[in-house]
């Protein structure tokens, strides 16, 4: 599986709401070891493409791939299983445990053989609440978040609870994650780390899609990018190559 390769694939995907096309023939692949950043105006369907990818929202039409598997048809609890994950919110009820417990109970409860493991021919990690708990602290490390460690999720700041969301995502161990807006209302200095970690991520070979409303986020950590616009994929590639495209230039980076 080298750096670079396709893992999540987005073929023809289309999601129609009442008569609307809120996504209409999406392709798009996110590509092992790589910070795939999307970008595009309110309502051009980012969000959309992004649930359509996990599995948390059907799709009318399209399909998506994992590892050249068609995973379509998979519901987002078994695509998760599978590796794919994404980040919600914190509902009320986790603010109501500590940030540890947060972590402790966002890791699967199955041991052995994964389905993903079944599927594809290998051993994936056995859930093991010591290295559980081992990881949960390396990741509070990696975050800054130790001293929060036994603090209530619903007592930090908007951004610490962000990053909760996402070290959530991360005790799974997925090898796809998928981020909406991970830095809507976090203090910049918080995004640069956050966007540093998932770099980090990335080169320990993540694969990492991540809506973003700030240019200067994908400027400086994502590549490729994918801009889309009402409901259509307009370009991708590097930020300094889509500054040069005159109708990316006029759907997004101005407009
Ligand atoms: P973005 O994330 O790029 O701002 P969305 O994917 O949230 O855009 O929305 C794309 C389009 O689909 C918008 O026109 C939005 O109003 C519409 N839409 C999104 N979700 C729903 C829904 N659950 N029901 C009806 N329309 C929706
Ligand atoms: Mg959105």
């Amino acid at each position: 599986a080298g750096i670079g390769e396709a893992v999540l694939e987005a073929r023809d995907l289309s999601r129609r709401f009442g008569g609307v096309d809120a996504v209409a023939q999406v392709s798009l692949a996110l590509s092992r070891g790589r910070l795939t950043g999307l970008i595009g105006p309110n309502g051009a369907g980012k969000s959309t493409t992004l649930a359509m990818l996990a599995g948390t929202l059907p799709a009318s039409g399209g399909s998506v791939w994992l590892d050249g598997r068609d995973i379509t048809s998979v519901p987002a609890y078994c695509r998760a299983r599978l590796g794919v994950v994404r980040t919600f919110q914190l509902a009320s009820e986790f603010k109501r445990l500590t940030v540890m417990e947060n972590l402790l109970s966002a890791v699967p409860q199955q041991r052995g053989e994964s389905l993903r493991g079944a599927l594809l021919g290998r051993r994936y990690w056995a859930a093991d609440e010591g290295v559980s708990i081992e990881r949960a602290w390396d990741m509070l490390d990696g975050f800054g978040l130790r001293a929060q460690a036994d603090e209530y999720a619903g007592d930090l700041s908007g951004g610490q609870r962000r990053l909760v969301e996402i070290m959530r995502a991360l005790m799974a161990q997925p090898e796809v994650l998928l981020l909406d807006e991970p830095m809507a209302g976090v203090h910049p200095k918080l995004a640069t780390e956050i966007g540093q970690h998932l770099i980090e991520l990335c080169h320990s070979g993540m694969t990492i899609g991540v809506v973003e409303h700030e240019l200067a986020f994908m400027d400086r950590f994502c590549d490729p990018v994918v801009v889309m616009a009402q409901g259509r994929v307009l370009a991708a590639g590097t930020m300094a190559a889509l500054r040069q495209q005159p109708e990316v230039v006029e759907a997004y980076l101005v407009g």
